[in-house]
């Protein structure tokens, strides 16, 4: 794991032996259960450290002026082979973390490797991001709401902004030019509440493409009707 060890050195984090330990741990459970199912296309050894684990650490310096003396509440929407919600949680062991994934195999998985790493406090929630936010357990009620790769922007803020408390935080990460996408958000960002707070660039030689993360204020509830009926965000997203 000596590139991520490096990588992280970059963003201010001093990764532990026992947390490299474990993403050594996660890399190996990855690629044996990648044979089987589909969780990923990235699974050679360096790739993997800096494309998947390095990416998703990057969301730690931005999370910081949420710390406070409570448990940090955190939510990651869509989390596949669970970035970056179980690398987050490799490092800072003390959040409360929900992993929501709409492919049930992927949730087997992800099942797997919270039990192998003995990571506390994680439940797995199977199903869509779209129903899940009705739940009362979950409506309003993250601190920190995390998703990477899912969906456009316009389309990702209604499935992700319910269930942020007011005062809390969106995080995408985001490839690309993005410029297009976060004035195509702008209307929807207002109807669920939010408040685009800043787009920062990731500063690292590797990956060596442009990332981004796109920061979302959570300014006041989300109304009732939304996210809508399973598909549709996607399907129409709301564009201004
Ligand atoms: N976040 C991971 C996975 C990205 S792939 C990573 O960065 O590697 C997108 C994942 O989101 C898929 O596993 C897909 O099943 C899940 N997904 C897409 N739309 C969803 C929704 N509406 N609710 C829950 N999961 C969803």
């Amino acid at each position: 794991m000596e590139k991520l060890k490096a990588g992280a050195l970059k963003l201010g984090l001093h990764l532990t032996p026992g947390q490299l330990e474990k993403f050594e741990i996660y890399y190996q459970e990855l690629v044996d259960w990648n044979q089987r199912i589909n969780l990923t296309s990235i699974t050679d050894y360096e790739d993997v450290q800096v494309k998947h684990f390095l990416d998703s650490l990057t969301i730690i310096p931005a999370t910081e002026p949420l710390d406070n003396e409570q448990k940090l509440n955190v939510i990651d929407i869509g989390t596949g082979a669970g970035l970056p919600g179980i690398a987050l949680k490799i490092v800072l062991s003390d959040i409360s973390l929900v992993l929501v994934e709409a492919t049930v195999k992927k949730t087997k998985f992800l099942r797997h490797v919270v039990d192998r790493l003995g990571l506390e406090d994680v439940e797995i929630a199977v199903g869509r991001a779209e129903e899940i936010a009705y739940g009362s357990k979950y409506r309003e009620k993250f601190d920190l709401v995390l998703s990477r790769a899912v969906a456009v922007l316009p389309a990702l803020v209604e499935l992700t902004l319910p269930f942020c408390v007011v005062g809390g935080r969106f995080i995408a990460q985001k490839k690309g030019d993005i410029e297009r996408e976060i004035e195509q958000s702008r209307k929807v960002i207002t109807i669920m509440g939010g408040s685009l707070r800043e787009v920062k660039p990731i500063e690292l030689e590797e990956p060596d493409d442009k990332r981004y993360l796109v920061i979302i204020d959570k300014i006041k509830p989300s109304p009732a009707e939304y996210p809508r009926r399973p598909g549709i965000p996607a399907k129409k997203p709301i564009i201004s």
